[in-house]
């Protein structure tokens, strides 16, 4: 075995905030990963688009691990123009010769709930460990009972030692009680963020505008992306 442990985490990361580097954290730290792989994903054309564009997006979850060496952002799901399916990310790795025992997709006690919806199940859980982190509101102790068909496979991490086989790891860590939507209420509101994402993160939200209604960076409210406004060319 070549040692690498990687984590993984997909969001739409529409602001990346301190909630995802506590879970990301809570994870690398409880089992010893090498590195983490952030990985934002593409929304489909139907579905409800991001405020903020996939390079800004991009940019943000870049500058949010900048003072994290080992750490990645992965472009992965950008750069397809299919649908972002977590599988497809986990088969893609898969094909660059990471074996589903290397790989540690980290997901929030909420999102995690949801399981049984998402693409490819229940297969998809062999093609990784799933690392279940707590959030404000959604503890992992209650997830055997939510998902009884899964508790056999539910470990608790004590140790960095990963089960042989895929398996779902329950991490239950303090992580700020903050999301994305809190995040662009309180800017569309005119109110500070302070705190609620890494220094980097809100100095380019401050300095694009992102999220604050009437400005560049914000996605028009009849789905123009805001260039089409011309603001950018100081037409106003
Ligand atoms: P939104 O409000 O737009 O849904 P969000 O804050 O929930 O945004 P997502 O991009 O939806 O962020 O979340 C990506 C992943 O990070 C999910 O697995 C989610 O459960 C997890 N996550 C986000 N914030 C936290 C948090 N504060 N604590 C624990 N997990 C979190
Ligand atoms: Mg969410």
């Amino acid at each position: 075995m070549s040692g690498r442990r990687v984590g993984i985490l997909g969001g739409t990361f529409d602001p990346i905030h301190c909630g995802h580097l506590d879970v990301a954290d809570a994870a690398a730290s409880t089992l010893a990963l090498t590195s983490v792989f952030m990985i934002p994903s593409n929304i489909p054309p139907h579905r409800p688009q991001p405020f903020a564009s996939a390079y800004h997006r991009f940019a943000m979850v870049a500058l949010a691990v900048a003072e994290r060496p080992a750490w990645r952002a992965v472009d992965l799901e950008l750069r397809s123009t299919t649908p972002s399916y977590t599988s497809s990310t986990l088969g893609h790795l898969r094909n660059r010769a990471y074996a589903p025992n290397e790989l540690f997709f980290i997901i929030g006690a909420d999102a995690f709930g949801e399981i049984a919806t998402w693409h490819d199940y229940p297969a998809i859980l062999d093609a990784a460990h799933f690392v279940v982190v707590s959030r404000p509101g959604s503890p992992v102790g209650r997830l055997a009972q939510r998902l009884p068909h899964l508790a056999p496979r539910m470990v608790t991490a004590t140790n960095a030692i990963a089960p042989a086989n895929p398996s779902i790891i329950l991490i239950d860590a303090p992580t700020a009680d903050v999301s994305s939507t809190a995040i662009r209420q309180t800017l569309g509101e005119g109110t500070a963020i302070d705190g609620m994402v890494p220094a980097g993160v809100r100095q380019h939200i401050e300095q694009h505008g992102l999220y604050i209604p009437g400005t560049p960076g914000r996605r028009a409210s009849d789905g123009l992306y805001p260039i089409a406004a011309g603001r950018l060319h100081g037409e106003d």
